[in-house]
């Protein structure tokens, strides 16, 4: 059994599939506190499910592109067994994970979006480096920007890790924190190899509404 917060239908805010059509499984629980975390209700309150009713209310969409989001969504064990599920059943599988937790035994048909936390969040020290070798072409690595301070960490951990040249990179300002020209500016001048992403979202519906 899994804990899931939220099944619901959308269309994908963030990564290179931004824009498409996407059922969400949001699991419940997280192991960091992000300052600027937009999911808290998340924490805590969930309904137990089998990974075959995960399954069936995912189908029941019509939607070939699912995301494991959470909270943080590899805390549970049978993540795994759902991921491959998924993939079993011909779904393009994306895994939204905070980066604080190993992906090595993530299916390896799954794109997984490792969120990397920058010093705003206050999470940094969490970050679980070791995953940097496990990422497969197909994966993404996103960085959540909200100062100066963290673009300059961002664009020091891709060059230690020779990032852009192992996956696509994405930097995503906090909305409300920083203006979005800012980034830009600072991605052109310093001409790095990374795509600027707006959480579209949350210009889409209100920014505080859930479930979208
Ligand atoms: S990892 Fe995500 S869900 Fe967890 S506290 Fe940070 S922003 Fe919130």
């Amino acid at each position: 059994m899994l804990k899931v917060n939220e099944i619901f239908y959308s269309i994908q805010g963030e990564s290179t599939y931004s824009g498409e059509r996407c059922v969400f499984v949001r699991l419940t629980g997280c192991n960091l506190r992000c300052t600027y975390c937009d999911t808290e209700y998340a924490f805590y309150d969930g309904d137990e499910l089998s990974v075959t009713a995960i399954i069936e209310k995912v189908k029941s969409y019509n939607c070939n592109l699912v995301e494991i989001t959470g909270g943080e969504p590899l805390l549970q064990n049978e993540v795994y067994i759902l991921m491959e599920k998924l993939c079993d059943n011909n779904f393009t599988v994306l895994l939204e994970t905070s980066g604080s937790v190993s992906i090595k035994d993530v299916d390896k048909r799954v794109i997984n979006i490792l969120d990397f936390k920058t010093p705003s969040s206050k999470m940094d020290n969490k970050n679980y480096f070791q995953n940097v070798e496990l990422l497969k072409t197909s994966d993404e690595v996103k960085f959540v920007i909200g100062s100066k301070e963290d673009y300059d960490w961002s664009k020091s951990i891709i060059q230690k890790y020779d990032l852009d040249k192992k996956v696509k990179i994405l930097f995503s300002s906090i909305f409300g924190k920083i203006e979005h020209n800012a980034l830009v500016k600072w991605i052109l001048e310093d001409n790095l190899n990374v795509k600027y992403q707006l959480q579209i979202h949350k210009y889409i519906w209100d920014p505080n509404k859930t479930g979208v």
